[in-house]
């Protein structure tokens, strides 16, 4: 059973390989940033409020989020597995999900850490050109990742499986890369 939570920064291809890795090992994929773009597009009370929020590239309510992922990590136990790619981004997510897993009963889990520089990450988010990858909603995005949602690493440090990832290249061959270090 695959356990995995696929962690970086913005722009640095967490969706692209978290989908690609569920699809081919058949695992439950939760994105949190999809699960709130359904939001917005479905204009439900969520979206709402989300819309707002991610637009100033800021990051929705702790409470909300953990709420999300603590029910559809119940509902969907796959014998396979799960990805998580977008969550958790701060230290009191990473906390309620341990005791989301405690509960579940999910041990042994492992963070994908994929990495970009800088530079580059800018450069694929500008080109990317989705609503809140605008210059200035980019800017905070990266601050906001540095500031709060970095520090969730060391928090798995010494706790869980920490594999880097180079995440520099084409989209197969990180592919390759993340299935060789499983
Ligand atoms: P990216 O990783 O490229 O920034 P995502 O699709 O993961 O994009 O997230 C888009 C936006 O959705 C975030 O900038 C944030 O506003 C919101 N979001 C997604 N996941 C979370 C989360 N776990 N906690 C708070 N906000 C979140």
């Amino acid at each position: 059973m695959y356990k995995l939570i696929i962690f970086g920064p913005p722009g640095v291809g967490k969706g692209t390989q978290a989908a690609q890795i569920a699809s081919k090992l058949g695992l439950f994929h939760l994105s949190t940033g999809e699960y709130l773009r359904k939001a917005v597009e479905e204009k439900t009370e969520l979206g709402i409020k989300a819309k707002e929020i991610i637009d100033r590239g800021e990051l929705v309510p702790d409470e909300i989020m953990i709420g999300i992922v603590k029910d559809a990590l119940e509902k969907n136990i796959t014998p396979e597995g799960f990805i998580l790619d977008g969550f958790p981004r701060t230290i009191k997510q990473a906390e309620e999900l341990e005791k989301i897993f405690e509960e579940i009963g999910h041990k042994d889990i492992t963070i994908l850490s994929l990495n970009a520089d800088a530079e580059e990450i800018f450069r694929r988010l500008l080109k990317r050109g989705r609503s809140d990858d605008s210059e200035e909603t980019i800017k905070n995005r990266l601050e906001v990742y540095e500031k709060t949602t970095a520090p969730v690493l060391s928090f798995y440090d010494g706790k869980h499986n920490i594999i880097n990832i180079n995440g520099l290249g084409g989209i197969e061959e990180i592919y390759k890369r993340i299935i060789l270090s499983l």
